[in-house]
C-alpha cells in the first residue's frame, strides 16, 4: 500500500499530557484493520471495548483523522485512540 499517512506532529500529541500518556498505553493495542489508498481504518482494544479510528488522506488535515468513542464525538477534537494510532505508526509497532 502505497498511501502516506500524515501523523500529526509530536508537539500537537503531547499538549495533552492525559491523552498522551493514555495513548502510550493503547498503543500496543491498535491493529491495522484495512487500508485503501486514501483511507485507513484501525481498531484499538481500549479494556476491551473495540474503537475505530479512521485517516483520511483526503481530507484537510484537522479532519483527516477521526474516531467513533465519544470523547471525539463530544470534543471534535485528537482522542487517545487517535494518539495511540499515531504513536503505534510512529514507533512502527504497526504498518499500513
Ligand atoms: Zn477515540
Amino acid at each position: 500500500m502505497d498511501m502516506e499517512i500524515e501523523l500529526i506532529p509530536d508537539e500537537i500529541l503531547k499538549k495533552e499530557s492525559n491523552l498522551y500518556i493514555k495513548g502510550i498505553k493503547l498503543a500496543d493495542k491498535v491493529k491495522l484493520d484495512y487500508a485503501t489508498d486514501r483511507h485507513a481504518s484501525f481498531l484499538v482494544d481500549h479494556d476491551g471495548s473495540i474503537h475505530n479510528v479512521m485517516y483520511f488522506s483526503e481530507k484537510d488535515s484537522v479532519k483527516k483523522w477521526q474516531c467513533d468513542c465519544k470523547w471525539y464525538t463530544l470534543h471534535d477534537r485528537v482522542c487517545s485512540h487517535i494518539t495511540a494510532v499515531n504513536i503505534a505508526l510512529k514507533e512502527k509497532k504497526i504498518k499500513v
